[in-house]
């Protein structure tokens, strides 16, 4: 087990809903000298990107995000969520569904903090079906710039995200891979790492694109 797969263990929580709770040191309270471990993998799985800069969404991916802008001397941008926008041309927008509120979203980035000079690394705490990341691609396409990768914390590899994002052939680096849990008893299986491609059985043969 790597670092975070040892924390998950130690501290996650399982709930009914296909929810894995890591509020105490991932999204809610944050443990930073772990943050700070994930920047560097990121950085380290992403070594060989022109990286200039990192794209987040509000609110849990910030953190992450700006600890690790500080391995890679970035600075980070964050989509905004909003019920109700206000377009006015100088924004980029997406809708996104989101998996904890299940709600549509509005997210949204001043059109003056993405160019196509830009090289973005993605990031996000989870992924779950997609809707999120799928929304920022989407947001980076209508700048003109380049998606060079997508670093997240904790993959739901029994949901489709995964390999929806895999299957558009961006490079998705996931420090932790679940490929299973278990409300009841707490168990938590990952997917050995390196085997990260291929995706599990029950996700290649249920997988189709639950976003909106
Ligand atoms: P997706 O858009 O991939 O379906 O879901 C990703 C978003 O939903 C993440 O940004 C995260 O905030 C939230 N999310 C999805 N699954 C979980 C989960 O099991 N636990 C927590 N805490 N958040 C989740």
């Amino acid at each position: 087990m790597n670092f975070l797969e040892e924390r998950i263990v130690k501290d996650g929580v399982v709930k009914e809903g296909n929810v894995l709770k890591v509020d105490s040191f991932l999204n809610h309270q944050m443990d930073i000298k772990l943050l700070d471990q994930m920047g560097a993998e990121f950085k380290r799985r992403f070594a060989d990107k022109p990286i200039n800069k990192i794209l987040t969404i509000e609110a849990s991916g910030i953190g992450i995000a700006c600890i690790a802008a500080q391995h890679f001397d970035v600075p980070v941008v964050f989509a905004k969520k909003s019920q109700s926008i206000n377009l006015d041309g100088e924004m980029y927008v997406a809708e996104v569904e989101s998996f904890t509120h299940k709600c549509i979203n509005h997210v949204i980035v001043a059109q003056k903090f993405l160019g196509p000079e830009d090289h973005v690394l993605i990031i996000d705490d989870f992924l779950a079906n997609g809707c999120a990341l799928q929304g920022l691609i989407q947001i980076v396409q209508s700048a003109g710039a380049t998606v060079e990768g997508i670093g997240i914390a904790i993959e739901k590899g029994f949901q489709s995200g995964g390999r929806i994002i895999r299957n558009l052939g961006y490079q998705l680096e996931s420090l932790a891979i679940v490929d299973g849990m278990d409300a009841e008893t707490g168990r938590i299986d990952f997917r050995p790492q390196g085997e990260d491609v291929g995706g599990s059985e029950a996700e290649n043969s249920g997988e189709k694109n639950e976003c909106k």
